[in-house]
């Protein structure tokens, strides 16, 4: 009897066997998706192979359904990186599967045939300086000999950076071969798309969350049939299914956005350089600011380094001035006096200015002044945040929404206070202190709305804007010649949280939101408010001294044992019932640590311990904590699944998170 092999994206690690629908040739099946009946739903699967089965159980096993697609989706890359991923990100092959191939990708009724567009390209030809060169250069030499090379082109904020990934994208086509580009964040595809445009005409696609299923689809088959060469987009885009494929190139590859938090927990650079090999293809990170994991792997001669140390055109890099905030934290306003005084300066000399708050909303804390009671979540256990228009609580974790309380719900006073500054109060500050500036606000409230990403593009480009206002999405990317003045807020918001990577961020954040500054004519300056000025992370960014920072910094993590030293995993118990929470997790370690001692594995648990948040969206969370070399920590997931002694909770492993809170 004939048997489709078929990948089911649950949480089981094996293969499953389904019957062919009648009258149809199980190898025009292979490699396409099919609904499938699993236990009581219908699931979107992968089929990966037939075989000829003359075991009795054939009989009980059911139909697939439907086969959802046309063509073959599936090639030997894929089936290969999702066996990759599987391994290295412990899910299961149809998990893998899911995540390279969207299950939810939609086939249109018909596919509307655009012609192949072979129109000239037409080049907005840019002058490189002798340090673009150079790089471009390097990168040529290395897709003429056809074989994997990794660099890390680490280049200052407007230093040029994207020429040089332009000039190696076009020298990928004239090989006739395929580009990947990734960007860290959904506003910049507008931007990315523009340039590219120029200069590649509509050899195109973009590829992220704010496309239709339909539109994935058609994208997805062009990519397979070479109808398109080129592919901007967000982190999935690492997929994209070239089959001559060239060139990956990862744009702010310290970005977190580049590691899936949910399973499969992957990570788009590993994807990258698993890609580059497979397909004898260059791969290029780039940054200002590059993660330890990078520059450690370039000083080690795992990746070749490119400098760009200049601005393109000897321009200069911002004067960074950082002020004290000092016991500012309950005052009514945020922005120092040299603060406004800047801004109205750069206001009536009609440059523009981003004003950048990694905190959005009214304000973050709402108390009773009578006896300190401080409003939170009733599902989590975290603040709630005031919103202004209309005036309501929401909670930033799971969506809860609540009215301003009338009276505290401890003592009935009346004497309800909102402290501390999101995004929205500060748009506030700046309309009353600034009466003619026209202010756009871009942060998680308004961004929801696709075509604002690109009103603030569009806007501060066109000059219809004087400041933008704005969380983390304003701080990367974008190139406004006009901006001359940054403010950042409050350096303050991502500096002590508890994460082993919460000091790197904070310079990375620094020097990004900075390199917004004084990209055209205009000489740049930085304001960065804080409370902790003398910390390194703040003096370093403030003199542009990334290789300081990082000798400081990568001795931290090797003292203190964290990547890159080692690697890590965070296993996640999550339950309704606190207790149980609390039981389950007791017991998960004790299972831990005693099959890393049988087996002699060298890892070190911590935990297990209550998570930043505990309890979120009502379920209480734990979580453990391993650390050591990643084979060992594979190992002992797969003993552990093989054990069958898994409590039965929901558990969640990560591998390598970028967050241990
Ligand atoms: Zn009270
Ligand atoms: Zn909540």
């Amino acid at each position: 009897m004939i048997v489709l092999e078929v990948a089911v994206p649950v949480p089981l690690n094996k293969i499953f066997y389904y019957l062919p629908p009648e009258n149809i040739n199980p190898a025009n099946i292979v490699g396409k998706r099919v609904k499938v009946q699993f236990g009581k739903r219908i699931l979107t699967a992968y089929v990966i192979s037939y075989q000829n089965l003359t075991d009795k159980n054939t009989l009980k096993l059911k139909q697939i359904i439907e086969v959802i697609d046309k063509d073959s989706l599936i090639t030997k890359e894929t089936t290969e990186l999702a066996n990759y991923i599987s391994k290295n990100y412990v899910c299961s092959l149809g998990e893998a599967l899911a995540s390279i191939i969207p299950a939810a990708m939609k086939s249109p009724k018909r596919i509307v045939k655009n012609k192949i567009t072979d129109e000239e390209i037409s080049y907005e030809k840019h002058v490189l300086n002798i340090h673009q060169v150079n790089a471009v250069n390097l990168i040529k030499e290395n897709l003429q000999k056809n074989s994997f090379a990794g660099f890390l082109l680490h280049g200052v904020t407007a230093s040029g950076k994207t020429e040089v990934y332009i000039n190696s994208i076009e020298y990928a086509l004239r090989q006739n071969r395929s580009a990947i580009m990734l960007i860290p964040e959904i506003s910049l595809t507008v931007q990315f798309a523009d340039i590219m445009t120029k200069r590649f005409g509509t050899n195109i696609g973009l590829w992220h969350s704010g496309i239709s299923n339909i539109e994935k689809y058609i994208l997805f088959l062009k990519m397979k049939n070479g109808n398109i060469k080129i592919i901007i987009g967000a982190r999935s885009a690492i997929f994209s299914p070239f089959k001559n494929l060239g060139l990956i190139i990862i744009d702010e590859e310290h970005e977190q956005t580049y590691k899936q938090e949910q399973k499969p927990s992957y990570d788009a650079r590993e994807i990258a350089k698993w890609r580059g090999r497979y397909n004898n293809a260059v791969v290029i990170f780039g940054s200002a600011s590059p993660s330890l994991e990078s520059y450690k792997d370039a000083l080690e001669k795992k990746l070749t380094l490119v400098e760009l140390n200049e601005r393109i055109d000897k321009r200069k890099l911002p004067e960074i001035k950082v002020l004290t905030l000092k016991n500012r934290l309950f005052k009514s306003n945020l922005l120092l006096p040299e603060t406004i005084e800047l801004i109205s300066k750069a206001l009536s000399k009609r440059e523009q200015i981003i004003v950048f708050l990694n905190r959005r909303g009214y304000s973050p804390t709402i108390m009773c002044r009578k006896c300190g009671n401080v409003y939170q979540c009733p599902k989590c256990s975290i603040s709630m945040v005031f919103h202004k228009n209309p005036d309501l609580l929401k909670c930033h974790y799971c969506g809860e929404i609540k009215n301003f309380p009338p009276t505290c719900s401890v003592c009935k006073s009346k004497d309800i206070a909102v402290f501390g500054t999101g995004t929205q109060k500060v748009e506030d500050e700046l309309i009353k202190l600034f009466k003619n500036a026209k202010i756009f606000r871009l942060d998680g409230d308004t961004a929801s709305l696709k075509t604002n990403y690109e009103k603030a593009y569009k806007g501060m480009k066109n000059e219809e804007y004087n400041i933008l206002l704005g969380t983390q999405m304003i701080a990367k990317g974008f190139d406004f010649p006009k901006a001359s003045l940054v403010c950042v807020i409050d350096a303050d918001t991502s500096l002590y949280l508890p994460n082993f990577k919460s000091v790197e961020r904070t310079f990375q954040l620094i020097t990004q939101v900075s390199g917004r500054s004084g990209r055209g004519d205009i000489n740049g300056t930085v304001i960065v408010q804080t409370n902790h000025p003398q910390h390194y992370a703040i003096e370093y960014a403030k003199n542009h001294d990334f290789l300081s920072f990082y000798r400081t910094e990568i001795e931290q993590r090797k003292q203190l044992f964290y990547p890159p030293y080692c690697d890590i995993a965070k296993i996640s118990i999550k339950n309704k019932n606190e207790k149980k929470a609390e039981e389950i997790s007791e017991k998960l370690f004790s299972i831990l640590i005693d099959l890393v001692e049988k087996y002699k594995l060298g890892l070190k648990l911590l935990g297990p311990a209550t998570a930043y948040i505990s309890k979120m969206n009502n379920i209480y969370r734990k979580h453990i904590i391993i650390k050591g070399c990643k084979e060992n920590i594979i190992k002992l997931m797969e003993l552990l699944e093989n054990s069958k002694q898994l409590p039965g909770a929901f558990i969640g492993i990560e591998i390598m998170p970028s967050d241990l809170t």
